[in-house]
């Protein structure tokens, strides 16, 4: 804790915080906007960065609610970042629609990128497209671990996580996880999908059968009416 941080820890400012709130009971800048919220916090109008005179100067002090204060103080120090639920969005689609590509077009600094496929190959050290079959339980549990750790309350801008499975109940239930989440289908025709992989060298050196697993997301897409709060590109 910074020095003057623990100026707020201090009895006699707990004292008159309290006696202050007691007097002025509402938001000062809620009831500007002709809203009426309890003040939870007595706020420094000017920054006092640790100077006595202006931290128990009373002219200088406001009521606020939480988050008023939590938004003024986020303005003043462009450094701070307050924890809260990361907006999410899940984008799916079969191999060869593009998913990544999507992904990257979207980022923006301190997003953060949930992609089974990315971890397997920092994991593995091999190419995205080589999965050394001994490792698929490591990378799931690796993963789930992350998932877990970010559907909580982080710093982090804006997540995405990249699907490649077509079935409804398993996106639903990632969506699920995630409080504050979209979700986005990448649906590209079979065709263009297996045509993508093609052109991909290093996909079409791995021995797989891409087109059977693009069929596959196809197949298991169809069999559910797809929600319809989601967006579906073509
Ligand atoms: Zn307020």
């Amino acid at each position: 804790m910074s020095d003057h941080k623990k100026l707020y820890n201090i009895r006699e400012w707990r004292r008159a915080s309290i006696d202050y709130r007691f007097d002025n009971p509402l938001c000062i800048s809620c009831k500007n906007d002709g809203k009426l919220q309890p003040s939870d916090v007595v706020d420094h109008i000017i920054d006092h960065k640790g100077d006595l005179s202006l931290f128990w100067d009373k002219d200088n002090w406001q009521p606020l609610c939480r988050q008023c204060h939590s938004k003024k103080t986020a303005q003043e120090n462009p450094e701070y970042i307050e924890l809260k639920h990361a907006p999410t969005t899940i984008v799916c689609g079969p191999v060869g629609s593009g998913v990544d590509n999507y992904i990257q077009s979207l980022l923006k600094p301190n997003d953060i990128v949930i992609d089974f496929d990315t971890i397997y190959a920092a994991i593995s050290g091999c190419d995205r497209y080589i999965k050394p079959k001994s490792l698929f339980v490591y990378i799931n549990k690796i993963r789930e671990f992350i998932l877990t750790i970010f559907s909580q309350e982080t710093k982090v801008r804006h997540i995405y996580i990249a699907m490649y499975v077509g079935d409804i109940a398993k996106i639903k239930a990632m969506q699920d996880r995630f409080e504050d989440s979209k979700v986005i289908i990448l649906l590209k025709d079979e065709a263009t999908c297996y045509r993508n992989c093609k052109n991909n060298r290093k996909m079409f050196n791995v021995p797989t059968d891409w087109l059977k697993i693009i069929k596959i997301w196809h197949t298991e897409y169809k069999k559910h009416k797809t929600p319809k709060d989601w967006l579906v590109r073509g």
